[in-house]
Protein backbone atom coordinates (compact mmCIF):
# COMPACT_ATOMS: atom_id res chain seq x y z
CA UNK A 1 0.00 0.00 0.00
CA UNK A 2 1.59 3.48 -0.83
CA UNK A 3 0.93 5.78 1.53
CA UNK A 4 -1.12 8.79 0.47
CA UNK A 5 1.19 11.23 2.89
CA UNK A 6 4.24 10.94 4.23
CA UNK A 7 3.54 13.27 7.15
CA UNK A 8 0.45 13.16 8.85
CA UNK A 9 -0.45 15.75 12.18
CA UNK A 10 -3.29 14.82 14.33
CA UNK A 11 -4.27 18.30 16.26
CA UNK A 12 -4.34 21.84 15.00
CA UNK A 13 -3.01 23.32 17.93
CA UNK A 14 0.21 25.65 18.05
CA UNK A 15 2.27 22.63 17.77
CA UNK A 16 0.54 20.51 15.24
CA UNK A 17 0.78 23.84 13.18
CA UNK A 18 4.85 24.72 13.63
CA UNK A 19 5.35 20.69 13.13
CA UNK A 20 3.36 20.79 9.27
CA UNK A 21 5.06 24.09 8.31
CA UNK A 22 8.48 22.25 9.38
CA UNK A 23 7.70 19.39 7.44
CA UNK A 24 6.33 21.41 4.54
CA UNK A 25 9.33 23.51 4.48
CA UNK A 26 11.59 20.37 4.72
CA UNK A 27 9.15 18.82 1.49
CA UNK A 28 6.77 16.39 2.79
CA UNK A 29 3.58 15.96 1.43
CA UNK A 30 1.58 17.04 4.61
CA UNK A 31 -1.66 16.62 5.82
CA UNK A 32 -2.97 18.37 9.39
CA UNK A 33 -6.18 16.79 11.34
CA UNK A 34 -7.77 19.09 13.69
CA UNK A 35 -11.33 18.16 15.23
CA UNK A 36 -12.22 21.53 16.23
CA UNK A 37 -14.03 24.00 13.09
CA UNK A 38 -10.44 26.55 13.67
CA UNK A 39 -7.11 25.86 13.76
CA UNK A 40 -5.53 27.03 16.80
CA UNK A 41 -6.24 24.95 19.56
CA UNK A 42 -6.37 26.00 23.62
CA UNK A 43 -4.64 29.36 22.48
CA UNK A 44 -8.15 30.37 20.55
CA UNK A 45 -9.57 30.69 24.19
CA UNK A 46 -6.55 32.51 25.74
CA UNK A 47 -7.59 35.92 24.88
CA UNK A 48 -4.76 37.47 27.70
CA UNK A 49 -1.78 38.52 26.25
CA UNK A 50 2.21 37.15 27.23
CA UNK A 51 2.38 34.95 24.46
CA UNK A 52 5.28 35.37 21.96
CA UNK A 53 7.77 36.98 24.07
CA UNK A 54 10.65 34.75 23.49
CA UNK A 55 9.73 33.96 19.61
CA UNK A 56 8.45 37.19 18.76
CA UNK A 57 9.49 39.63 21.04
CA UNK A 58 5.68 40.63 22.05
CA UNK A 59 3.31 40.36 23.99
CA UNK A 60 0.64 38.53 21.80
CA UNK A 61 -3.06 37.09 22.71
CA UNK A 62 -3.73 33.15 22.43
CA UNK A 63 -5.16 33.93 19.32
CA UNK A 64 -2.38 36.61 17.76
CA UNK A 65 -0.42 33.58 18.44
CA UNK A 66 -1.73 30.97 16.91
CA UNK A 67 -2.21 33.27 13.64
CA UNK A 68 1.11 33.71 13.32
CA UNK A 69 0.96 30.59 11.89
CA UNK A 70 -2.42 29.80 10.42
CA UNK A 71 -1.51 33.13 7.84
CA UNK A 72 1.40 30.97 6.94
CA UNK A 73 -0.55 27.30 5.79
CA UNK A 74 -1.93 29.48 2.49
CA UNK A 75 1.96 29.81 1.43
CA UNK A 76 2.24 25.96 2.06
CA UNK A 77 1.40 22.63 0.59
CA UNK A 78 -0.22 21.25 3.72
CA UNK A 79 -4.16 20.00 3.14
CA UNK A 80 -5.38 20.88 6.25
CA UNK A 81 -8.66 19.21 7.58
CA UNK A 82 -11.22 20.43 10.01
CA UNK A 83 -13.90 19.50 11.60
CA UNK A 84 -12.62 15.98 11.24
CA UNK A 85 -11.89 13.69 14.41
CA UNK A 86 -8.74 10.99 14.25
CA UNK A 87 -10.69 7.79 16.34
CA UNK A 88 -8.07 5.16 15.30
CA UNK A 89 -4.25 4.84 14.23
CA UNK A 90 -2.96 1.71 12.89
CA UNK A 91 -0.02 0.32 11.70
CA UNK A 92 0.62 -0.60 7.93
CA UNK A 93 1.41 -4.77 7.42
CA UNK A 94 -1.00 -6.09 9.94
CA UNK A 95 2.00 -5.67 12.89
CA UNK A 96 1.55 -4.19 16.20
CA UNK A 97 3.95 -2.43 17.42
CA UNK A 98 5.10 -4.95 20.28
CA UNK A 99 5.33 -7.61 17.62
CA UNK A 100 7.30 -5.38 15.34
CA UNK A 101 9.71 -3.75 17.93
CA UNK A 102 10.39 -7.63 19.34
CA UNK A 103 11.38 -8.82 15.89
CA UNK A 104 12.59 -6.23 14.47
CA UNK A 105 9.78 -6.39 11.13
CA UNK A 106 9.56 -3.09 9.50
CA UNK A 107 6.50 -0.79 9.22
CA UNK A 108 5.50 0.30 6.05
CA UNK A 109 3.48 3.25 7.94
CA UNK A 110 0.01 4.06 9.43
CA UNK A 111 -3.34 3.77 8.69
CA UNK A 112 -5.73 7.02 9.75
CA UNK A 113 -9.27 6.45 10.28
CA UNK A 114 -11.10 9.83 10.04
CA UNK A 115 -15.03 10.79 10.84
CA UNK A 116 -16.13 14.03 9.74
CA UNK A 117 -19.56 15.27 7.98
CA UNK A 118 -18.50 13.38 5.00
CA UNK A 119 -18.43 9.96 7.00
CA UNK A 120 -15.85 7.62 8.14
CA UNK A 121 -12.63 7.42 6.03
CA UNK A 122 -9.00 6.18 6.19
CA UNK A 123 -6.09 7.69 4.69
CA UNK A 124 -2.83 6.07 5.00
CA UNK A 125 0.47 8.01 5.86
CA UNK A 126 4.47 6.99 6.24
CA UNK A 127 4.68 8.89 9.43
CA UNK A 128 2.42 10.03 12.41
CA UNK A 129 2.71 13.30 14.22
CA UNK A 130 0.26 13.09 17.42
CA UNK A 131 -0.25 16.92 18.77
CA UNK A 132 -3.01 16.19 20.31
CA UNK A 133 -3.04 18.57 23.52
CA UNK A 134 -3.50 17.71 26.95
CA UNK A 135 -6.78 17.27 28.78
CA UNK A 136 -7.92 18.64 32.16
CA UNK A 137 -7.97 16.66 35.44
CA UNK A 138 -12.10 17.00 36.77
CA UNK A 139 -13.61 16.56 39.89
CA UNK A 140 -13.63 13.14 39.76
CA UNK A 141 -10.28 12.90 40.16
CA UNK A 142 -9.51 15.01 42.67
CA UNK A 143 -11.55 13.82 45.80
CA UNK A 144 -14.14 15.85 46.30
CA UNK A 145 -17.37 14.39 47.50
CA UNK A 146 -21.13 15.64 46.33
CA UNK A 147 -23.48 14.70 43.15
CA UNK A 148 -22.23 16.71 39.90
CA UNK A 149 -23.88 20.12 40.14
CA UNK A 150 -23.98 22.74 37.28
CA UNK A 151 -21.31 25.39 38.42
CA UNK A 152 -18.67 22.77 38.85
CA UNK A 153 -16.14 23.27 36.34
CA UNK A 154 -12.67 23.05 35.04
CA UNK A 155 -10.83 25.86 34.22
CA UNK A 156 -10.79 25.36 30.84
CA UNK A 157 -14.39 24.94 30.19
CA UNK A 158 -15.08 28.22 32.57
CA UNK A 159 -12.44 30.45 30.08
CA UNK A 160 -14.43 28.58 27.34
CA UNK A 161 -17.67 29.90 28.38
CA UNK A 162 -16.31 33.20 29.05
CA UNK A 163 -14.08 33.64 26.18
CA UNK A 164 -15.00 32.03 23.47
CA UNK A 165 -19.27 32.46 24.51
CA UNK A 166 -19.61 35.48 26.03
CA UNK A 167 -21.54 33.99 29.04
CA UNK A 168 -20.33 34.11 32.55
CA UNK A 169 -20.46 30.39 34.46
CA UNK A 170 -20.93 31.97 38.20
CA UNK A 171 -20.89 34.98 39.98
CA UNK A 172 -19.20 33.85 43.68
CA UNK A 173 -16.90 31.43 42.90
CA UNK A 174 -13.72 29.70 44.61
CA UNK A 175 -10.52 28.18 42.63
CA UNK A 176 -9.57 25.30 43.26
CA UNK A 177 -5.49 24.41 42.34
CA UNK A 178 -3.60 27.09 41.83
CA UNK A 179 -2.17 26.00 38.30
CA UNK A 180 -1.50 29.02 35.56
CA UNK A 181 -4.99 28.46 33.49
CA UNK A 182 -6.74 28.60 37.47
CA UNK A 183 -4.79 32.38 38.45
CA UNK A 184 -5.87 33.52 34.50
CA UNK A 185 -9.41 32.45 35.17
CA UNK A 186 -9.70 34.41 38.68
CA UNK A 187 -8.68 37.21 37.00
CA UNK A 188 -11.13 37.03 33.95
CA UNK A 189 -14.02 35.83 36.14
CA UNK A 190 -12.79 39.08 38.47
CA UNK A 191 -12.53 41.83 35.68
CA UNK A 192 -16.06 39.94 34.08
CA UNK A 193 -17.70 41.24 38.24
CA UNK A 194 -17.67 37.58 39.39
CA UNK A 195 -16.43 37.50 42.74
CA UNK A 196 -13.64 35.18 43.21
CA UNK A 197 -13.17 34.59 46.56
CA UNK A 198 -10.32 32.57 46.64
CA UNK A 199 -7.52 30.50 45.11
CA UNK A 200 -7.21 27.34 47.20
CA UNK A 201 -3.79 25.01 47.18
CA UNK A 202 -3.68 21.66 48.76
CA UNK A 203 0.13 22.28 47.96
CA UNK A 204 2.34 24.20 51.23
CA UNK A 205 3.46 26.21 47.42
CA UNK A 206 1.39 27.51 44.12
CA UNK A 207 1.47 25.69 41.21
CA UNK A 208 1.43 28.54 38.77
CA UNK A 209 3.96 30.81 37.56
CA UNK A 210 5.41 33.84 39.72
CA UNK A 211 4.55 35.93 37.28
CA UNK A 212 0.77 34.60 37.26
CA UNK A 213 0.74 34.58 40.60
CA UNK A 214 1.43 38.52 40.78
CA UNK A 215 -0.42 39.65 37.82
CA UNK A 216 -3.24 37.64 38.22
CA UNK A 217 -3.71 37.49 42.13
CA UNK A 218 -2.11 40.05 43.85
CA UNK A 219 -2.59 43.18 41.19
CA UNK A 220 -6.82 42.06 42.13
CA UNK A 221 -6.48 41.31 46.04
CA UNK A 222 -7.87 37.54 44.68
CA UNK A 223 -6.52 35.63 48.30
CA UNK A 224 -4.02 32.70 47.55
CA UNK A 225 -4.59 30.63 50.84
CA UNK A 226 -2.15 27.64 50.75
CA UNK A 227 -2.42 24.07 52.35
CA UNK A 228 -6.44 23.78 51.86
CA UNK A 229 -8.93 22.15 49.63
CA UNK A 230 -12.08 21.69 48.64
CA UNK A 231 -13.43 18.44 50.17
CA UNK A 232 -17.15 18.46 49.97
CA UNK A 233 -20.02 20.24 47.55
CA UNK A 234 -23.28 21.10 48.52
CA UNK A 235 -26.60 21.96 46.19
CA UNK A 236 -29.34 20.06 44.76
CA UNK A 237 -28.86 21.07 40.50
CA UNK A 238 -26.73 23.94 41.28
CA UNK A 239 -23.37 24.26 43.27
CA UNK A 240 -24.53 26.04 46.88
CA UNK A 241 -21.67 26.14 48.77
CA UNK A 242 -18.46 24.01 49.25
CA UNK A 243 -16.60 22.79 52.18
CA UNK A 244 -12.85 23.90 52.50
CA UNK A 245 -10.30 22.01 54.99
CA UNK A 246 -6.55 22.59 55.54
CA UNK A 247 -4.24 19.51 54.57
CA UNK A 248 -1.64 18.27 56.40
CA UNK A 249 1.98 17.50 54.60
CA UNK A 250 0.33 14.08 53.07
CA UNK A 251 -2.31 16.17 51.64
CA UNK A 252 -4.99 14.35 53.78
CA UNK A 253 -7.63 17.14 55.27
CA UNK A 254 -7.56 17.93 58.99
CA UNK A 255 -10.52 16.87 60.81
CA UNK A 256 -11.92 20.13 62.94
CA UNK A 257 -10.50 22.51 60.01
CA UNK A 258 -14.09 22.42 58.05
CA UNK A 259 -15.11 25.71 56.55
CA UNK A 260 -18.40 26.52 54.37
CA UNK A 261 -18.20 28.41 51.66
CA UNK A 262 -21.52 29.94 50.00
CA UNK A 263 -21.06 30.04 45.91
CA UNK A 264 -22.58 29.17 42.98
CA UNK A 265 -18.76 28.09 40.97
CA UNK A 266 -16.11 25.93 41.60
CA UNK A 267 -13.93 26.45 39.57
CA UNK A 268 -11.09 23.26 38.96
CA UNK A 269 -7.52 23.93 37.67
CA UNK A 270 -5.78 20.65 39.25
CA UNK A 271 -3.81 19.82 36.77
CA UNK A 272 -3.38 18.75 32.75
CA UNK A 273 -2.58 15.11 31.51
CA UNK A 274 -0.93 14.87 27.88
CA UNK A 275 -3.76 13.26 25.68
CA UNK A 276 -2.24 9.82 24.54
CA UNK A 277 -5.43 8.03 24.09
CA UNK A 278 -4.38 7.27 20.35
CA UNK A 279 -0.91 6.76 20.70
CA UNK A 280 -1.65 4.02 23.57
CA UNK A 281 -3.77 2.06 21.23
CA UNK A 282 -0.82 1.64 18.74
CA UNK A 283 1.23 0.56 22.17
CA UNK A 284 3.95 3.90 22.11
CA UNK A 285 5.35 3.53 25.64
CA UNK A 286 4.42 6.49 27.55
CA UNK A 287 7.03 7.81 30.32
CA UNK A 288 5.16 7.99 34.19
CA UNK A 289 7.06 11.20 34.99
CA UNK A 290 6.04 12.91 31.63
CA UNK A 291 2.52 11.02 31.00
CA UNK A 292 3.67 11.53 27.70
CA UNK A 293 5.78 9.13 25.30
CA UNK A 294 9.15 8.48 26.07
CA UNK A 295 10.67 10.29 23.11
CA UNK A 296 14.42 10.84 21.27
CA UNK A 297 15.80 13.97 20.51
CA UNK A 298 13.93 14.13 17.20
CA UNK A 299 10.74 14.05 19.18
CA UNK A 300 10.30 9.80 17.83
CA UNK A 301 8.45 7.57 20.33
CA UNK A 302 9.49 4.35 20.55
CA UNK A 303 7.24 3.34 17.82
CA UNK A 304 9.70 4.58 14.49
CA UNK A 305 7.58 6.84 12.33
CA UNK A 306 5.45 8.16 15.30
CA UNK A 307 6.26 11.71 17.02
CA UNK A 308 4.99 13.34 19.50
CA UNK A 309 5.11 17.18 20.24
CA UNK A 310 3.27 19.71 22.48
CA UNK A 311 1.07 19.05 25.78
CA UNK A 312 0.71 15.45 24.51
CA UNK A 313 4.09 15.05 24.51
CA UNK A 314 4.81 16.86 27.96
CA UNK A 315 2.64 19.71 29.69
CA UNK A 316 4.38 23.08 28.94
CA UNK A 317 4.05 26.14 30.61
CA UNK A 318 5.16 28.03 27.68
CA UNK A 319 3.82 27.91 24.31
CA UNK A 320 6.93 29.03 22.92
CA UNK A 321 8.41 25.86 23.45
CA UNK A 322 5.43 23.97 22.27
CA UNK A 323 5.78 25.21 18.76
CA UNK A 324 9.88 24.30 19.08
CA UNK A 325 8.95 21.10 20.00
CA UNK A 326 6.31 20.59 16.67
CA UNK A 327 9.02 22.27 14.56
CA UNK A 328 11.26 19.63 15.66
CA UNK A 329 8.99 16.79 15.31
CA UNK A 330 8.04 18.30 11.40
CA UNK A 331 11.55 17.99 10.56
CA UNK A 332 12.28 14.80 11.70
CA UNK A 333 8.95 13.04 10.57
CA UNK A 334 9.96 14.70 6.88
CA UNK A 335 13.15 13.22 6.62
CA UNK A 336 12.17 10.23 8.13
CA UNK A 337 9.43 9.78 5.23
CA UNK A 338 12.51 10.89 2.50
CA UNK A 339 14.31 7.75 3.68
CA UNK A 340 13.93 5.66 0.78
CA UNK A 341 14.81 2.03 2.58
CA UNK A 342 12.47 1.46 6.04
CA UNK A 343 15.43 2.36 8.66
CA UNK A 344 16.51 0.17 10.90
CA UNK A 345 15.22 -0.17 14.60
CA UNK A 346 17.52 2.65 16.73
CA UNK A 347 20.21 2.72 19.00
CA UNK A 348 19.74 4.77 22.34
CA UNK A 349 21.69 6.21 24.59
CA UNK A 350 19.66 7.89 27.46
CA UNK A 351 18.80 10.90 29.77
CA UNK A 352 18.01 9.71 33.38
CA UNK A 353 16.45 11.91 35.76
CA UNK A 354 18.48 12.00 38.93
CA UNK A 355 15.90 11.92 42.47
CA UNK A 356 15.33 15.44 42.28
CA UNK A 357 14.60 15.49 38.85
CA UNK A 358 10.38 16.04 38.26
CA UNK A 359 10.58 15.08 34.53
CA UNK A 360 13.21 15.37 31.34
CA UNK A 361 12.58 14.90 27.56
CA UNK A 362 14.43 13.66 25.69
CA UNK A 363 14.71 10.66 27.23
CA UNK A 364 16.42 8.80 24.61
CA UNK A 365 19.33 10.01 22.53
CA UNK A 366 18.94 7.87 18.86
CA UNK A 367 22.77 7.19 18.58
CA UNK A 368 21.57 6.59 14.61
CA UNK A 369 20.26 10.28 14.05
CA UNK A 370 22.58 11.99 16.75
CA UNK A 371 24.04 15.43 15.64
CA UNK A 372 26.27 17.60 18.02
CA UNK A 373 23.76 19.36 19.78
CA UNK A 374 20.74 18.34 21.13
CA UNK A 375 17.94 19.97 23.20
CA UNK A 376 16.74 19.25 26.62
CA UNK A 377 13.83 20.38 28.99
CA UNK A 378 13.60 19.56 32.95
CA UNK A 379 11.60 20.24 35.64
CA UNK A 380 12.60 20.05 39.11
CA UNK A 381 10.88 17.51 41.79
CA UNK A 382 10.69 20.56 44.37
CA UNK A 383 11.44 23.74 44.84
CA UNK A 384 15.20 24.65 44.65
CA UNK A 385 17.24 27.80 45.96
CA UNK A 386 21.33 28.12 44.94
CA UNK A 387 21.70 24.97 42.84
CA UNK A 388 24.28 23.60 40.35
CA UNK A 389 22.29 21.51 37.86
CA UNK A 390 24.50 18.97 36.37
CA UNK A 391 24.69 16.31 33.20
CA UNK A 392 26.51 13.81 33.44
CA UNK A 393 27.76 10.58 31.94
CA UNK A 394 27.77 7.69 34.21
CA UNK A 395 31.41 5.85 33.97
CA UNK A 396 33.37 3.12 35.88
CA UNK A 397 36.22 5.62 36.87
CA UNK A 398 33.35 8.49 38.21
CA UNK A 399 30.85 10.82 36.43
CA UNK A 400 32.01 12.87 33.20
CA UNK A 401 30.58 16.62 33.26
CA UNK A 402 28.57 16.96 29.80
CA UNK A 403 27.04 20.35 30.92
CA UNK A 404 26.66 21.99 34.22
CA UNK A 405 24.67 25.56 34.98
CA UNK A 406 23.88 27.41 38.15
CA UNK A 407 20.42 28.47 39.18
CA UNK A 408 19.21 30.67 41.56
CA UNK A 409 15.55 29.46 41.72
CA UNK A 410 14.39 26.40 40.20
CA UNK A 411 10.49 25.79 40.62
CA UNK A 412 8.66 22.89 39.51
CA UNK A 413 6.18 24.76 37.21
CA UNK A 414 8.88 26.23 35.53
CA UNK A 415 10.31 24.01 32.43
CA UNK A 416 13.95 24.62 32.04
CA UNK A 417 15.69 24.47 28.19
CA UNK A 418 19.50 23.78 28.05
CA UNK A 419 21.16 22.52 25.31
CA UNK A 420 23.87 20.00 25.46
CA UNK A 421 26.71 19.40 23.07
CA UNK A 422 27.87 15.78 22.50
CA UNK A 423 30.48 16.88 19.88
CA UNK A 424 33.65 14.30 20.42
CA UNK A 425 31.70 12.71 22.92
CA UNK A 426 31.13 8.86 22.61
CA UNK A 427 27.92 7.33 23.59
CA UNK A 428 27.20 3.76 22.93
CA UNK A 429 23.95 1.94 24.15
CA UNK A 430 24.89 1.26 27.38
CA UNK A 431 25.55 5.10 28.27
CA UNK A 432 23.44 6.62 30.87
CA UNK A 433 23.53 10.41 30.78
CA UNK A 434 22.45 11.29 34.42
CA UNK A 435 20.49 14.64 35.49
CA UNK A 436 21.34 15.75 38.96
CA UNK A 437 20.76 19.18 41.25
CA UNK A 438 23.13 19.83 44.13
CA UNK A 439 22.71 22.73 46.66
CA UNK A 440 25.80 25.18 45.96
CA UNK A 441 27.04 28.03 48.79
C1 LIG B 1 -7.74 24.77 29.13
C2 LIG B 1 -6.33 25.21 28.87
C3 LIG B 1 -6.01 26.58 28.96
C4 LIG B 1 -4.70 26.99 28.75
N1 LIG B 1 -4.42 28.29 28.93
C5 LIG B 1 -3.16 28.69 28.77
C6 LIG B 1 -2.84 30.03 28.97
O1 LIG B 1 -3.70 30.82 29.30
N2 LIG B 1 -1.54 30.42 28.77
C7 LIG B 1 -0.57 29.53 28.37
O2 LIG B 1 0.61 29.91 28.17
N3 LIG B 1 -0.85 28.26 28.18
C8 LIG B 1 -2.12 27.82 28.38
N4 LIG B 1 -2.40 26.51 28.21
C9 LIG B 1 -1.32 25.64 27.79
C10 LIG B 1 -1.47 25.48 26.28
O3 LIG B 1 -2.24 24.31 26.09
C11 LIG B 1 -0.21 25.29 25.51
O4 LIG B 1 0.60 26.40 25.66
C12 LIG B 1 -0.43 25.05 24.04
O5 LIG B 1 -1.60 25.66 23.57
C13 LIG B 1 -0.50 23.57 23.77
O6 LIG B 1 -0.48 23.40 22.37
P1 LIG B 1 -0.78 22.00 21.73
O7 LIG B 1 -0.79 22.24 20.25
O8 LIG B 1 0.14 20.99 22.25
O9 LIG B 1 -2.22 21.60 22.26
P2 LIG B 1 -3.67 22.26 22.04
O10 LIG B 1 -3.59 23.73 21.90
O11 LIG B 1 -4.52 21.69 23.10
O12 LIG B 1 -4.10 21.65 20.62
C14 LIG B 1 -4.42 20.28 20.46
C15 LIG B 1 -5.38 20.17 19.29
O13 LIG B 1 -5.55 18.79 18.96
C16 LIG B 1 -6.90 18.60 18.59
N5 LIG B 1 -7.18 17.18 18.73
C17 LIG B 1 -7.02 16.42 19.85
N6 LIG B 1 -7.38 15.14 19.60
C18 LIG B 1 -7.74 15.09 18.30
C19 LIG B 1 -8.21 14.03 17.46
N7 LIG B 1 -8.35 12.79 17.92
N8 LIG B 1 -8.51 14.31 16.16
C20 LIG B 1 -8.36 15.58 15.68
N9 LIG B 1 -7.93 16.62 16.43
C21 LIG B 1 -7.62 16.37 17.72
C22 LIG B 1 -7.67 19.48 19.55
O14 LIG B 1 -8.96 19.80 19.08
C23 LIG B 1 -6.77 20.73 19.62
O15 LIG B 1 -7.11 21.69 18.66
C24 LIG B 1 -3.70 26.06 28.41
C25 LIG B 1 -4.04 24.71 28.30
C26 LIG B 1 -5.33 24.27 28.51
C27 LIG B 1 -5.65 22.80 28.41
Amino acid sequence: MTAAYEVTIIGGGPAGLAAAIAADKAGARVLLIEREARLGGILKQCIHDGFGLLRFEEKLSGPEYAYRFIHELPQTHVEVRTLSFVTRISAIAGTSDERRLSSGESLQGFVVTITSARGMETISTKTLILSTGCRERTARQVAIHGVRLAGVLTAGSAQYYTNILGQLPCRRCVILGSGDIGLIMARRLHLEGAEVLGVYEAKPTPSGLSRNIAQCLDDFDIPLHLSKTVTRTFGDKRLEAVEIMSVNEAMEPIPGTEERIECDGLILSVGLIPENELAERIGVPLSVLTKGPVCDQHNMTKIPGVFSCGNALQVNDLVEYVSESGETAGRAAAAFAACKEVPALPRYAEICPGKDILAVTPQLVNLDALEDRITVFFRVREERSSVRVRFALEHSGGPIELFSRNYQRLRPPEMERIILNLKNITLSEHTRIIITVETVN
